[in-house]
């Protein structure tokens, strides 16, 4: 029966959605008016639930002519490591008091660090909340059965949001567990270097001999290889080396994929084909949790309404919440006080103060916002209304009054003497479909970090 519907479901997916999260479900067993199956993980089946519950209830029913209920069980070996997990994250203080030592006694993996990753990038360093749990959770479920489930990865998300820090976690926590694993993490733009380096020196056997043998392949910021056609082309032939040994390969990107311009389709083919998670900015909660922990970390006593006037006033990203409360801290020390709201106030309006945020002008949006969608900012100027241009020109509407203090009517003016209310209209489109496809919120702040480093350089 649950062969059957099985069938029928693969008719509906996709081919990579079917080996993705279909060919890993076990049937267990059922009685009159329930089936029961077993997944890898709890990741998995929230994954499955999310995605596919009322496909497969539906398929049911059609096949059953009643209502069919689903359990989910998950597999042995996994329930007991996730638990283990939980443990140590639901109870902060007991994590924080353990030692290192306590830690490796209790894994017998390596002991020395993982060679070119940061040792500091570790799950147990990373704060999960709404904005990345579905990431944290996935890299979780890689590092512990690297190059069998989802297989690649790509992690994407604006600047500061994590990436590389979830990305070495990865490559931490296999290091910890597998003696001997070969784990290769790179920048794309060191890739690309060392692969142009061992053309000139005649020695791309040495390089395909470190990248086609890794057990683990970390490649972070892979939009640097737009244009870099070579190189991508080196990469593809590695992926496909990997992949068809099983060797896991996690990737992170700025944008989704889609955005990459200049990229082989085949190989934006290869980095999707796999899971794909994003990460947002936290909100609030989760961004105070995380520099709470910082400053644990770095031993230093931080009032809790210093670290909420931080969180509320920077939004954009986990860096620049870094930045603030180190400076605050630098500040404290240097002239010998506690760190006060006081201290914290001034030094803040300091940060909001630097020259990134004023030079930024409505030129300077739309160079960036048209260069991005590979137009002239004459265009986005301009009457023409098709679908390739009336969305940028949303799109740069939208972040001209997100980031400048312009009305609707400046806007409008600036943008081909359009009237206010078709400024409105863009911006409440923007709005719209941001709430109903994240990937524009992805864009937009891509864009917007883009216009602050051109406004800044201005
Ligand atoms: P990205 O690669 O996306 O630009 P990084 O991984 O370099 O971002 O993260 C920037 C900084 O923010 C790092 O110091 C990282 O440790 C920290 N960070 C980001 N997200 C979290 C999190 N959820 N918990 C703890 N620290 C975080
Ligand atoms: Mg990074």
């Amino acid at each position: 029966f649950w062969d059957e519907a099985l069938k029928i479901i693969q008719q509906q997916v996709s081919e990579q959605e079917h080996v993705m999260w279909f060919q890993q479900i076990e049937y267990t067993e059922s009685d009159e008016d329930s089936i029961t199956v077993t997944v890898p993980s709890s990741f998995y089946r929230d994954q499955v639930k999310q995605r596919y519950l009322d496909l497969i209830l539906k398929t049911l029913r059609q096949l059953s002519g009643r209502s069919f209920q689903i359990h989910f069980s998950i597999a042995k070996t996994e329930m007991v490591q996730e638990k283990t997990y939980q443990e140590t994250r639901d109870d902060t203080q007991k994590r924080n008091d353990q030692s290192p030592s306590e830690e490796k006694k209790q894994n017998p993996g390596n002991s020395l660090p993982a060679p070119g990753l940061n040792e500091e990038y570790t799950f147990t360093n990373f704060v999960v909340g709404d904005n990345n749990r579905f990431a944290a959770n996935a890299a979780i479920a890689i590092s512990k059965n690297p190059g069998t489930t989802y297989n690649p990865c790509l992690i994407y998300g604006g600047v500061g949001l994590g990436k590389t820090h979830l990305l070495q976690s990865i490559g931490n926590s296999v290091w910890q567990e597998k003696d001997n694993a070969k784990i290769v993490y790179v920048t794309a733009e060191d890739f690309t270097n060392e692969f142009i380096r061992s053309i000139q020196e005649n020695k791309t056997h040495l390089f395909k001999n470190k990248y086609r043998k890794a057990d683990v392949l970390l490649i972070d910021d892979i939009h640097f290889l737009q244009k870099k056609h070579e190189t991508q082309e080196e990469l593809f032939h590695t992926f496909n080396a990997l992949f068809d040994a099983k060797k896991q390969m996690i990737f992170t990107s700025d944008r989704p994929v889609s955005e990459i311009k200049d990229i082989t389709e085949r190989l934006q083919n290869r980095f999707t084909r796999g899971l794909t998670v994003d990460l947002q900015p936290p909100q609030m909660e989760t961004a105070v949790a995380i520099l709470k922990k910082k400053a644990e970390k770095q031993g230093v006593y931080v009032a809790n309404d210093v670290i909420n006037l931080i969180c509320q006033k920077i939004t954009t990203n986990v860096r620049d919440l870094e930045a603030a409360l180190t400076r605050i801290i630098a500040y404290a020390e240097l002239v010998n006080k506690e760190v006060s709201l006081e201290v914290a106030q001034r030094q803040l309006k300091d940060f909001f103060s630097s020259p990134t945020q004023n030079n930024i002008t409505v030129d300077v949006i739309q160079r960036v916002v048209a260069d991005y969608f590979n137009l002239s900012a004459n265009e986005l100027k301009g009457k023409k209304r098709t679908r390739q241009v009336a969305f940028p020109r949303q799109m740069a509407m939208y972040i001209t009054r997100e980031i400048t203090e312009a009305s609707m009517t400046d806007v409008g003016l600036e943008f081909g003497g359009r009237d206010h209310t078709t400024v409105m209209h863009a911006c409440q489109r923007i709005s719209s479909r941001m709430r109903t496809d994240p990937t524009i919120e992805d864009i937009i702040q891509t864009l917007i970090r883009k216009i602050k480093e051109e406004g800044s350089r201005a």
